[in-house]
């Protein structure tokens, strides 16, 4: 399937506000359970700027899918906050928080469960238009019809119902949907890991040529390497709940500082065959710990190749380097302010 052209949608005049799209500080997310408290999320601090994609990621129970509902309300944070193009939207009833809607959109990883199986697809693009008044009737339709186009999908598709498609295009109709009233900010939750391999590739193109036309920001939250280094600007990385390390995606790739970064990377294929013999697959020992109850000091010095006693006790604060560059930053005792780093695969070598 081929993408048609992407037709950028009616815009205003252009914005004087040069805020980041998405501002999270210190969001928390904790939940109760028999057991004691779920800290899903624990003080995530993150921003989003305007046309840049960050990408999100961590193991399955990091807390990055929970980042992603609490930055649109989907789900509540237990404190913290969330600003959208500089508004605070943390603690806004669902009445006043409805025009601003139109400004940031999620698209789910599965969208199946995402696209009312009652409506059709016309009508399930249109619905954002007409809920914020942008157009209806004949001008929605056109509106939907070129939607459609951008999105790789033929205007007749607007007459079928979501069962009628394959996966990929039910996840091109999200897109074409979540895109109808020109958000200022996407949050792609594993936009792709519900769908067939060999469609995930033509989804991601999709998605990085939309966004380049259009100019969103987007969080790209995702488990999967290759993706975010091909889509993002910027890499945050998660662990239990907390942000571990944040870099320009080439500087991440190319030099890792975080002993759970390494381990990350260290099991992402690279398309060189000399390079990937030469690699050394970083193993963690033992599984994720409870969210109910995390390891106090460093989080990750359960399973850290190259703890130290203080790991143990000290939490160590995500900080800037200095020396690296601007959008550096880490959470590591043993990474210097110049930015050197214990090297995880060799744990008895110097730092
Ligand atoms: Fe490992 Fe300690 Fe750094 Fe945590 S602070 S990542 S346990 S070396």
């Amino acid at each position: 399937m081929t993408t048609a052209p992407v037709v950028p949608a009616p815009a205003g005049e252009p914005r004087a506000d040069t805020s980041p799209v998405l501002e999270l500080t210190t969001l928390t997310r904790h939940f109760a359970a028999s057991k004691g408290t779920v800290r899903a999320v624990d003080g995530v601090t993150l921003t989003v700027g305007r046309g840049e994609v960050v990408g999100l990621v961590g193991e399955s129970g990091s807390g990055k899918s929970t980042v992603g509902r609490c930055a649109v309300r989907l789900d509540e944070p237990t404190s913290g906050t969330v600003r959208i193009n500089g508004t605070d939207i943390t603690h806004l009833s669902r009445r006043a928080l409805r025009p601003l809607r139109k400004d940031f959109h999620l698209v789910f990883q599965d969208p199946s469960s995402s696209l009312d199986p009652r409506m059709t697809v016309g009508q399930i693009i249109a619905e954002p238009l007409r809920l914020h008044g942008i157009a209806r009737g004949r001008a929605a339709r056109e509106r939907v019809a070129a939607l459609l186009r951008q999105v790789g999908l033929r205007p007749e598709y607007i007459d079928r119902n979501p069962h009628e498609l394959s996966g990929g295009q039910r996840q091109r109709v999200s897109l074409a949907r979540a895109l109808s009233v020109d958000p200022d900010l996407l949050i792609a939750d594993e936009p792709t890991s519900a769908l067939d391999v060999s469609v995930q590739a033509s989804v991601l193109n999709l998605l990085a040529d939309l966004q380049r036309d259009r100019g969103f920001g987007c969080l790209f939250i995702t488990h999967d390497l290759a993706a975010v280094e091909f889509l993002a600007d910027r890499i945050a990385v998660m662990y239990l709940g907390q942000i571990v390390e944040v870099a320009p995606t080439a500087e991440l790739f190319a030099a890792p500082k975080h002993p759970y970064t390494q381990a990350l990377l260290s099991a992402a294929p690279v398309p060189d065959p000399v390079e990937q013999r030469s690699r050394r697959r970083i193993v963690l020992s033992g599984e994720l710990p409870s969210p109910l109850a995390p390891p106090p000091g460093c989080r990750f010095h359960t399973r850290c190749p190259v703890a130290v006693d203080r790991c143990r006790t000290e939490v160590p604060g995500l900080r800037a380097l200095p020396a690296t560059a601007k959008a550096r930053q880490v959470s590591c005792h043993l990474v210097t302010a110049d930015g050197a780093a214990p090297n995880a695969a060799a744990p008895n070598a110097a730092a």
